[in-house]
């Protein structure tokens, strides 16, 4: 089996609380904590969990948008961690952020032309501004829009079309991974499909991988190879996504697979309501971090953290009832 093109070993990141009059560190919130998974060439991976599990802290640090406090990422055999200057620049190219709000990232001021042939031009892939007309137009046209949008502005667009454009973007500069953080979960349900197969159609055309993070387990479904669920900055289960979804494993699985509606009314899902509400990451519970809510919690999940082991067919799951 040849090497992943991503691997994350014990990725840790703690963001410090400061309080009081002079500012001291008076906690640390545990967005991150020992997190380690890998992703194939050409292939996708859902990271899925509530908002605050740390998924999208763990794609910022990928991309050393945030300084992860400890752990290593490889990339394409490069340690990520330690690069910097040029080779970092270099090695951002490949790697590349799509984020969840397409109008929060889009220049409201700058024509799409503009946004599109900034990457062009910052990373000079293009010898002319003829060539990077050409270049934009094309682009465009790769993600389902016309080149003649080149001259508007990001305002005359839907939020699906605007989405494309953010896609557009991170193309532009030919990378090999993108970490898609929630890229439909600000469209309408019926936007989302089209969004997710224009993201299947140009992984197919362009051999690119994915991470894929969303905080709804529907969505990342069809397009995902394997999904990795999160729970308080620890990765809780990770398997190919027709196991996961056939046969999840961990109670927290079980409860977020129990809330997804099922289209065969006969196949209905028994609803795991679970109580309370998700611990603060700043005082995370001991032992497993789930039990406080979990179904199925025993006296030993209080002091021991259960380990991510891996069951059959390489499906990971960290319960001690597994
Ligand atoms: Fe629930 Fe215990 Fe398993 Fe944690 S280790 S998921 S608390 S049964």
């Amino acid at each position: 089996m040849s090497e992943p093109l991503l691997r994350v070993t014990n990725l840790t990141k703690h963001f410090p609380v400061l309080g009081g009059l002079l500012s001291r560190e008076i906690g640390r919130v545990h967005a991150v904590d020992g997190v380690s998974f890998a992703v194939n060439r050409g292939e996708t991976l859902g990271l899925v969990g509530e908002s605050g599990c740390g998924k999208s802290t763990t794609g910022r640090c990928i991309l050393r948008l945030i300084e992860p406090t400890s752990g290593e990422i490889v990339f394409d055999g490069q340690d990520v961690l330690g690069l910097g200057g040029n080779d970092l620049r270099a090695l951002r190219r490949k790697m590349q952020l799509v984020f969840q709000d397409p109008f929060a990232s889009l220049n409201p001021r700058m024509t799409v032309g503009a946004i599109l042939g900034e990457a062009f031009t910052i990373h000079k892939l293009a010898s002319s501004a003829g060539e990077r007309d050409d270049r934009v137009a094309s682009l465009l046209v790769k993600v389902g829009l016309k080149g003649e949008h080149m001259r508007r502005y990001p305002h005359e667009f839907s939020g699906g079309q605007r989405q494309r454009i953010v896609i557009a973007r991170a193309l532009a500069v030919e990378p090999e991974l993108i970490v898609c953080d929630e890229p439909v979960s600000a469209l309408d349900v019926s936007i989302q499909a089209q969004v997710i197969n224009l993201l299947e159609d140009l992984q197919s055309e362009l051999n690119l991988t994915y991470l894929f993070v969303a905080h709804d387990l529907s969505v990342v479904e069809h397009i995902s190879d394997r999904v990795a669920v999160m729970y308080l900055g620890r990765i809780v289960e990770l398997a190919k996504a027709s196991d996961l979804y056939r046969n999840p494993q961990h109670p927290y699985t079980q409860a977020l697979l129990s809330a997804v509606p099922v289209p065969d009314p006969k196949a209905k899902r028994k609803r795991i309501r679970l109580r309370g509400d998700v611990p603060s990451p700043m005082n995370p519970p001991k032992g497993c971090h789930f039990h406080t809510r979990c179904p199925k919690a025993e006296p030993r999940c209080q002091q021991t953290a259960p380990e991510l082991k891996q069951g059959s067919d390489g499906h990971l799951v960290a319960c001690h009832l597994a």
